[in-house]
């Protein structure tokens, strides 16, 4: 454990939350360097010699500093959009290790990654198809492609992030697919090399995700009776995290599956852990501004809010929240946390048993994940900045904006005539 408490206190590695706070001010992002490379070895560790590509999603964490991490521990990146191809490059990323998804590639995108020589593109439409073949024969380079089957399995998991079923938007149809590949088998420039799939996010239960390996492969086997040799099998990410009660799928035991699975296969496999690999290796750290005590609720305002962190009003997400300034003696109330934005919807918490005092700092737990990625400036509120914890050492890896940087690229409106 990288992130707990130790006689009341609350530690990122060996540094006291609360000095960061103070440090740093609040709201703040707070990372433990360590818990996102256990994380990532522990699938490392589970493939053991086996030929495999681990391709962290970026778009669960995407600053620099976490992608150059995971880099020099060998990873590949799943990215969908070609900003995400320019932070991997720019954080010394190998872009022979990237897999691009995403259902709305731009023709700029395209071009930018094939450029670049990136590992494979996820196809998601056959309209897609033609539009890399056509950017592949404009820049007279050859693209490695695989289409995201969507194998139609219910991934049980909240309806925003499931994307298996046939209703998504995302992958093409799993009985379409064998047309789709025939297609692209005779297109110049296009390799179908790889073959891949992702039914959802925060998944607890490994049914649907062993359901949908065992279509993948038997799609492969299909597909090799044709004469169409599939070198790589993408089986997506989507593991969940401990954020109250649940119980995770283990790396260990997601990575056993897959190889039970491939019985003996000899494809590369590729994973794209997101969730997994940062979620609980962050904290968000904030302030009370005001307690707010009504005849039928208690509020605590703190000073993050929904534009810091997303996942409570998008999803209803639950994020553990405790305080971590010491104090042992005042009852506890239950209170609805919430920040200063001017929406109903602006929580971060409900229904808490805490005790709180103002000035207190409150720590929000698991959001190393879709957290700051998913941050925005409503309210005209700079972001938090980004710490990186390593032992006992603090690192900015993104400082805090100020407001100028809000509006550096607007103007004031011409005179009028
Ligand atoms: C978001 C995403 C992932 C990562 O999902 P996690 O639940 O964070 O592991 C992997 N692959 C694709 C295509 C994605 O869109």
């Amino acid at each position: 454990m990288t992130i707990n408490r130790k006689s009341g206190h609350l530690f990122i590695e060996n540094k006291s939350a609360i000095e960061v706070a103070k440090e740093f001010g609040t709201p703040c992002y707070v990372y433990s360097k360590r818990s996102i490379e256990t994380n990532f070895n522990r699938f490392k560790d589970a493939f053991d010699q086996r030929e495999h590509l681990i391709c962290y999603a970026v778009k669960a964490n995407s600053n620099i500093a976490i992608i150059n991490i995971l880099s020099r521990l060998g990873s590949g990146f799943d990215i969908v959009s070609g900003g995400e191809l320019t932070r991997v490059l720019a954080a010394g990323g190998d872009p022979s290790k990237v897999v691009f998804s995403g259902v709305g590639k731009t023709q700029e995108e395209i071009r930018y990654a094939l450029k670049q020589k990136i590992k494979c593109f996820n196809i998601e439409s056959e309209s897609e198809l033609y539009r890399i073949a056509a950017v592949a024969q404009e820049l007279n380079q050859d693209a490695n492609i695989s289409f995201r089957v969507n194998p139609d399995v219910d991934a049980k998991t909240h309806p925003y992030i499931s994307t298996g079923l046939k209703e998504n938007k995302f992958g093409v149809e799993v009985n379409d697919a064998p047309r789709l590949y025939k297609i692209a088998n005779e297109l110049p420039h296009i390799s179908p090399t790889g073959i891949d799939c992702h039914i959802g996010s925060q998944l607890t239960d490994i049914a649907p995700m062993r359901d949908a390996a065992l279509k993948m492969v038997e799609l492969v086997d299909a597909l090799e009776n044709e004469s169409i040799l599939i070198k790589h099998i993408d089986f997506g990410g989507g593991l969940g995290i401990q954020y109250e009660n649940e119980t995770p799928i283990d790396q260990e035991k997601f990575v056993s599956m897959l190889l039970e699975v491939m019985n003996g296969r000899k494809q590369e496999i590729i994973v794209e852990p997101g969730r997994s690999i940062v979620g609980n290796s962050g904290v968000l750290l904030t302030t009370i501004e005001y307690l707010k005590h009504g005849s039928n609720k208690n509020f605590i305002v703190v000073d993050a809010a929904m534009n810091d962190l997303a996942r409570p009003s998008l999803y209803g997400a639950y994020h553990q929240i405790d305080n971590i300034t010491h104090k042992n003696s005042d009852p506890a109330k239950l209170y609805d946390i919430v920040g200063p934005i001017c929406e109903t919807g602006d929580f971060l918490g409900k229904d808490r048993n805490l005790s709180a005092n103002e000035g207190d700092v409150l720590a929000i737990h698991s959001v190393g994940a879709y957290g700051m990625t998913m941050s925005s400036n409503y309210n005209s509120r700079p972001r938090a900045p980004e710490i990186l914890i390593s032992n006992e050492r603090t690192y900015v890896i993104r400082e805090r904006e100020t407001i100028e940087d809000l509006f550096s690229k607007e103007q004031t409106a011409p005179d009028a005539h």
